[in-house]
């Protein structure tokens, strides 16, 4: 048996949340908190960073502080997870989908122009799989329109574009620490807050609206209700358990991108004769090993292929269904232009066993399946 996932653990977690415990320390923001805020920030040259609950909940407190309002109109791709658009839908706002690169599978830069109104508020470029979208454009255009860009950086930890990392780019970057992502709480995120004088906002929205963080500073003399909020910090008990894995994060980057190597040097045989198309990463851009797809001819073949696969005990599966083809997409978005890509490259991808702790074998074993099945 090969999973497709499995979540991370490096060894201290147990004795860290042992240590929140004993602390008597267990709500949100207490020194695991800290401590992981600072790895962030000191990671990606970020002004503020402020551990979430979620990405879900980190791309929430963005549309919270991008102001977004009924009747406003957010820019994004289709070929997303629905937390992306549902942030913005839950403020309001209409959700405009543009196509994507078949390359990276990650928004078309050259495509969202066309679709700006005198409504549009903010561009979402999603990094899909840990490869960076075109920034300097999608910042461009940010610029001469006066939008906002949140960056849906759930896969893009330890991820860079042109030496900048991933999330702290735009206005706000979303971190996802889910546990299929490649640094785990279970369930967590983070907001990174690129311009200072927006943290002391993000850290009340944070707070249920009330200016607590403040008041623990010592710089306000009365913690009350001052704007619209919910509670968007995590426990530190998940706290503690991401902490032990930011500590080792460059082990587990190595660690990941050794498999992802290895499974691109195995296949590239059949991407030569044409069978399937490997993942390409621009040259400008770190990723992360956060996932490794291939595509096959289209939908057929990788309904048989992820069958064979999982006949041979090895769990392969595919991704996002377009959310503009979902019911809700179609409520709440539209398809700016043409679908050229979006619909036919996600019918093309799988995505191939990837964790901390994969072993070089079953990276092999997994290649040779594959190789079997096109023979
Ligand atoms: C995982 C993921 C999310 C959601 O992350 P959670 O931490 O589970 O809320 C959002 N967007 C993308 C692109 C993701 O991959």
């Amino acid at each position: 048996m090969i999973k497709f996932n499995i979540p991370p653990c490096v060894g201290k977690e147990t004795e860290y949340i042992a240590r929140a415990i004993a602390d008597r320390k267990i709500c949100g923001d207490g020194a695991f908190t800290k401590k992981c805020n600072e790895w962030v920030e000191a990671s990606t040259k970020t002004s503020k960073a402020l551990l979430t609950t979620s990405c879900t909940h980190a791309i929430e407190m963005a549309a919270l502080l991008c102001d977004i309002q009924p009747g406003d109109e957010v820019i994004m791709p289709s070929y997303t997870f629905v937390s992306t658009a549902n942030a913005f839908v839950l403020r309001g706002a209409a959700v405009v989908f543009v196509d994507i690169r078949p390359d990276t599978m990650n928004i078309d830069e050259n495509l969202i122009e066309d679709a700006i109104t005198d409504r549009t508020r903010a561009i979402v470029p999603v990094h899909y799989a840990g490869v960076a979208c075109e920034m300097d454009k999608i910042l461009e255009l940010a610029e001469r329109y006066g939008l906002k860009v949140v960056e849906d950086a759930a896969q893009g930890v330890m991820s860079e574009y042109k030496g900048q990392p991933l999330g702290s780019i735009g206005d706000f970057g979303c971190f996802s620490f889910h546990e299929t992502k490649n640094y785990s709480m279970g369930e967590g995120g983070c907001l990174l807050i690129r311009d200072e004088d927006m943290a002391e906002r993000a850290e009340i929205i944070r707070e249920k609206g009330t200016n607590r963080t403040l008041f623990f500073r010592g710089m306000v003399d009365k913690y009350t209700w001052v704007d619209a909020g919910s509670s968007y910090l995590p426990s530190e008990l998940n706290a503690a358990y991401l902490y032990a894995q930011l500590e080792k994060a460059q082990e587990i980057f190595d660690d990941r991108m050794a498999s992802w190597n290895l499974y691109r040097e195995l296949l590239s045989p059949l991407a030569e004769d044409g069978k399937i198309t490997l993942p390409s990463i621009p040259e400008n851009c770190r990723h992360n090993a956060h996932m490794f797809y291939i595509k096959a001819a289209g939908l057929q073949e990788r309904t048989r292929l992820i069958g064979y696969l999982k006949e041979h005990g090895i769990t392969a599966v595919f991704h996002y269904v377009p959310l503009h083809s979902a019911p809700a997409g179609r409520q709440f978005g539209r398809f700016h232009g043409d679908d050229a890509y979006t619909t036919k490259e996600s019918e093309r991808l799988m995505r191939l066993p990837m964790y901390y702790g994969l072993k070089a074998d079953d990276v092999a074993a997994v290649c040779s399946r594959i190789s079997e099945f096109y023979r």
